[in-house]
């Protein structure tokens, strides 16, 4: 069943019957993930039915259509969950694939660290085997989810005498546990939505290694693909749709409308990193700027920008539900959206003048802010947030690495650290 018309046919056939709105929201995610289609690009007997690529997105239309609480965001399904698929044993797979569809655990990812985020292969946190399991000990940072993961997916030191890619372990850690301290990190934009996690003698079962030891880097690869592609095409966070216009929300909506709040709580911000294009008509009309040549100029630029990564992003999908191998545009999505986030905060500016810096009530154009969830200070909280894209899920310059050494060809950038073992590379802290 390839067919997307028959996706849909057989998906909206299994809501009609299955989508209970009454039952509680754990019932109901049971339900969901016993029959694959809270995950339906996942093979059969590990919670999906290995459909393709495209189909996701149609059975997300249809979830939607019928007001139906599809399975939880976050780094469980879209990093966790394809890193033990493809990387982990049968054994991982049992323990830690339902639960992470149900919602009953939840992630986060311990990659970066103070001295290493784009040379992430630099890491220095260490685990030393110890009888059954690996002892663990070092700091990360960046950490989104951290401060309510159960697990997280940790990148480790396990052979300091290897060259730098090649003595990284890839564990999953139990977070609740004496070794693991979070702690929130406060933002320039006045959130606090990322967290250092202390790691001090934490233990991890030898059983919790995704790969092989010291073969972490490319299960790694694996998990920052699924991330760039998440950072290219994400939107901003979907709460359950609800019911059907006119009827009351029913048990699993309002339980999955709660658990959304709870957990997007420290995330409110995240559609104004993105730039907020949509934004920019609406307020050059408001503030009376719609009539000057050049804001107009600027205007077009960006929504030029923006209509084109939208227009290959589409082309992307086409070609994807075509059965076509991956190209270069998916590659291009990444850098695309951080640039136009940045146009956006420009032509934004350029728009609200010296009064798009306040903030809550200072900010005299109170009408906007409140249209967007009772917030003043849009603006300023777009020009405080909008530098997060060109950074999180591997910077603009990295990404251009990227794009010019897989994509163009080029030669590859000189690596002085190729080979020599770990302990002898220079590095900071
Ligand atoms: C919003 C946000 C969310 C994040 N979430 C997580 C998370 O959940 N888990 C996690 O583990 N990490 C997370 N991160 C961390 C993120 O992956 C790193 O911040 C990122 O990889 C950059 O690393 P760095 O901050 O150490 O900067 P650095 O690597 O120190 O880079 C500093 C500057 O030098 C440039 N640079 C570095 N190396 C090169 C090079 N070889 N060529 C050209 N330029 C170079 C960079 O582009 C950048 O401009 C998050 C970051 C942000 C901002």
């Amino acid at each position: 069943m390839t067919d997307p018309a028959e996706v849909r046919a057989q998906v909206a056939a299994w809501l009609a019957q299955a989508w209970d709105p009454e039952l509680s929201l754990a019932q109901w995610r049971a339900r969901l993930a016993d029959s694959g289609w809270a995950c339906p690009t996942w093979p059969r007997e590990w919670g999906g039915r290995g459909l393709p690529a495209a189909a996701a997105g149609v059975v997300a239309q249809e979830f939607a259509r019928t007001g139906a609480v599809p399975a939880p965001e976050g780094v469980g399904m879209n990093l966790a969950g394809p890193t033990i698929l493809e990387h982990g044993s049968d054994e991982l797979k049992r323990r830690f694939l339902r639960s992470t569809i149900t919602g009953e655990i939840r992630w986060c990812q311990l990659f970066s660290e103070p001295g290493a985020g784009s040379d992430l292969a630099g890491l220095q946190a260490r685990a030393q085997r110890s009888g059954g399991e690996f002892i663990v000990s070092g700091q990360k940072v960046w950490n989104t989810s951290a401060h309510h993961a159960d697990f997280g997916l940790l990148l480790a030191r396990t052979d300091w005498d290897a060259p730098k890619h090649r003595g990284i372990t890839y564990f999953i850690l139990p977070m609740r546990q004496p070794g693991v301290e979070v702690r929130p990190l406060r933002q320039m934009n006045g959130h606090a939505s990322f967290n250092e996690v202390f790691l001090d003698q934490a233990r991890v079962p030898a059983g919790n290694v995704i790969g092989d030891v010291n073969a972490g880097w490319t299960v790694a690869l694996t998990t920052l693909a699924h991330e760039r592609r998440l950072a290219a095409f994400s939107r901003p966070p979907a709460h359950a749709s609800g019911a059907p216009i006119g009827q009351p929300p029913g048990r699993a909506v309002r339980e999955a409308a709660a658990e959304s709040e709870r957990a997007m709580a420290p995330y409110r911000w995240y559609p104004q990193r993105a730039g907020r294009p949509d934004l920019v008509i609406e307020r050059a009309v408001a503030a009376g700027r719609h009539t000057d040549p050049l804001v107009r100029q600027e205007i077009v630029k960006l929504i030029t920008l923006a209509w084109s990564a939208r227009w290959t992003a589409q082309r992307a999908a086409a070609a994807r539900a075509l059965g076509r191998p991956p190209g270069p545009e998916g590659s291009v999505a990444k850098l695309a959206s951080s640039n136009i986030a940045r146009a956006a905060a420009r032509v934004h500016a350029l728009i609200a003048g010296p009064a798009g810096q306040l903030a809550g009530a200072d900010d005299p154009s109170g009408e906007g802010g409140r249209a967007e969830g009772g917030r003043a200070g849009i603006i300023s909280e777009i020009l405080l947030s909008v530098p997060a894209v060109s950074i999180a899920g591997g910077t603009d310059q990295i990404q251009r690495t990227i794009l010019g050494e897989r994509i163009l060809g080029l030669p590859r950038e000189p690596a002085a650290d190729a080979g020599v073992p770990f302990r002898d590379v220079r590095r900071s802290g």
